[in-house]
């Protein structure tokens, strides 16, 4: 078993599954021949393909059906809502996945007693677009809010020089957090897509620590700075968790309770999903998407493909042959976003009062998390879970986490004391944070349309149009595909 650092890139899952804890990261994966078990997960649950291995994987049973109205490829929170929307309509919906399990970046892999996320640790709750979406497929989750755990602010703010505030309004003078809401409150009526965050705000007002905070909550939301992060986007996202409020929830169990959730609409309306399938080919007859060729050579007809892969799978299983030459220029220009999170276990909780911190003025860091705060029940009893949230400025992953770990010394002082567990997790190459960012140039409806140039093939996911913040701009892709569809 033996790791190709070529095509490594940082994700952790080998690290998380391993049952004989025999895989390290330091940003690449690295096996510990003595300890390994050949056992053969890591090669399953790695997204790319980076795990070398001589042992034969064993061919899943062919138990799906030769044809459906609607295939979906991947089973990431976009193909799983457009599934459960699908075969709630009364569509015969087949969902097939590379991995090993369903969710993509929005599960949970249990690793020490702790839910370690695959990404993404929350849905914003009932009042966010996925929330709302939950509601109307009737997939049930339960929420665990900030109000419950008797909150009073959604982020509270720290600087690496020891300077703390409860909230922005705390830390601004009066006349500075009436500029700022001015600013968030005008920018709603206007055409925001070509300013810049920083441009548009220095508008209205110059204060540094503020602009260092607006950066690290539009870093935290999207992995992208405030240099290049639409003033549009940040509006959405402010407007959009201005929403949440209070009901600023966490989902009971992680976020997986939310891919069970939306699994179960599906297959209680007859739909099926199937892991360990990755599809291999979009199959085309006369220009048009027929079905998908499976890696084990079986086809499968329908009516309907879905792709949830990202776009430049999207392009490698229609072949960049069968795409005209605007489109696959358009996703050739897509910036994809590079980004780490680092899960903490500790002894002692790290955040007491509100469940995320700001940490603006860092090196690396932006958004500390502590899901714990809200469900104790996704770490062992008497542990806490922190998940730090960092953009990459660079490809040297070892010293991006080297400078990240300075931060979060300098903002816990007796990290080093309460650790009881660390996995670094790098979203990058082939498995970005997303292929497409929120960047100036593509973001909202800029960004790719879930109607694709060939018939019957479509495209959701974080690649597909939609604002707001991280996955909860992917309802809106898959609510446009539903019109389409309707
Ligand atoms: C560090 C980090 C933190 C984040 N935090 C949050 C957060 O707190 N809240 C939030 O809402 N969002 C968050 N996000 C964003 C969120 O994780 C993503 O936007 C979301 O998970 C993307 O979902 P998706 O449906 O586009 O696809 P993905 O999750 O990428 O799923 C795609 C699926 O398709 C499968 N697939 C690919 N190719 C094939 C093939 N050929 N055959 C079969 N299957 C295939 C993949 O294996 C995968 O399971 C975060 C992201 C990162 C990186």
């Amino acid at each position: 078993m033996e790791v190709d650092r070529d095509n490594c890139t940082g994700c952790g899952y080998c690290l998380l599954t391993c049952p004989a804890e025999a895989i390290e990261s330091d940003g690449w994966a690295s096996i510990d021949q003595e300890r390994c078990t050949m056992c053969g997960l890591c090669p399953a649950v790695c997204p790319n393909d980076a795990i070398l291995s001589e042992i034969p994987r064993q061919e899943p049973r062919r138990d799906y059906e030769p044809e459906y109205d609607v295939v979906v490829i991947g089973a990431g929170i976009g193909g799983l809502m457009t599934a459960a929307a699908l075969a709630k309509k009364g569509r015969r919906v087949g969902v097939f996945e590379k991995l090993p399990f369903i969710g993509g970046r929005y599960t949970e892999i249990d690793y020490r007693g702790y839910a370690v996320t695959t990404a993404a640790w929350t849905s914003l709750g009932p009042k966010s677009n996925i929330g709302e979406f939950l509601e109307k497929v009737d997939a049930h989750v339960d929420y665990v809010s900030l109000r419950d755990k008797g909150c009073d602010q959604q982020f509270s703010i720290r600087f690496k020089d020891g300077r703390e505030f409860s909230s922005l309004p705390a830390m601004l003078s009066r006349q500075d957090w009436r500029a700022y809401v001015r600013a968030l409150v005008r920018g709603r009526k206007l055409d925001l897509r070509d300013a810049s965050t920083r441009e548009y705000i220095e508008e209205y007002l110059s204060n540094d620590d503020l602009m260092a905070t607006v950066n690290a909550v539009a870093a935290t939301a999207s992995g992208v700075d405030i240099d290049h992060f639409p003033a549009s986007e940040f509006i959405v996202i402010t407007r959009d968790t201005a929403r949440a409020g209070l009901d600023f929830s966490c989902t009971v169990g992680g976020v997986r309770a939310i891919i069970q959730a939306l699994e179960k609409v599906v297959t209680s309306h007859g739909g099926q999903v199937f892991t360990c399938r990755e599809v291999s080919q979009v199959l085309l007859e006369e220009g048009k998407a027929t079905g998908i060729r499976l890696k084990n050579g079986d086809c499968i007809e329908a009516e309907t493909v879905v792709h949830n892969g990202g776009i430049g799978r999207f392009v490698k299983l229609v072949g960049p042959q069968n795409l005209p030459a605007d489109y696959l220029a358009s996703a050739e220009g897509l910036v994809p976003v590079d980004c780490a999170a680092i899960i903490l276990g500790t002894t002692e909780p790290l955040l007491t009062e509100v469940p995320m911190l700001m940490t603006p003025g860092t090196d690396r860091v932006v958004g500390v998390i502590a899901p714990t705060l809200f469900d104790s029940s996704v770490a062992p009893p008497g542990r806490h879970m922190l998940d730090v949230f960092l953009p990459l400025s660079s490809d040297d992953r070892t010293h991006e986490l080297e400078l990240a770990m300075g931060d979060l010394r300098a903002l816990f002082p007796n990290l080093d004391d309460v650790q009881d567990m660390m996995v670094p997790m790098f979203f990058t190459g082939a498995w970005t944070g997303a292929e497409t960012g929120q960047t100036l140039g593509q973001v909202g409806d800029l960004r790719l349309d879930p109607k694709s140039p060939i018939p019957n093939l479509y495209l959701v996911g974080m690649d597909a149009v939609g604002s707001g913040a991280a996955g909860d701009l992917i309802p809106v892709g898959v609510r446009r595909l539903l019109d389409y569809l309707s």
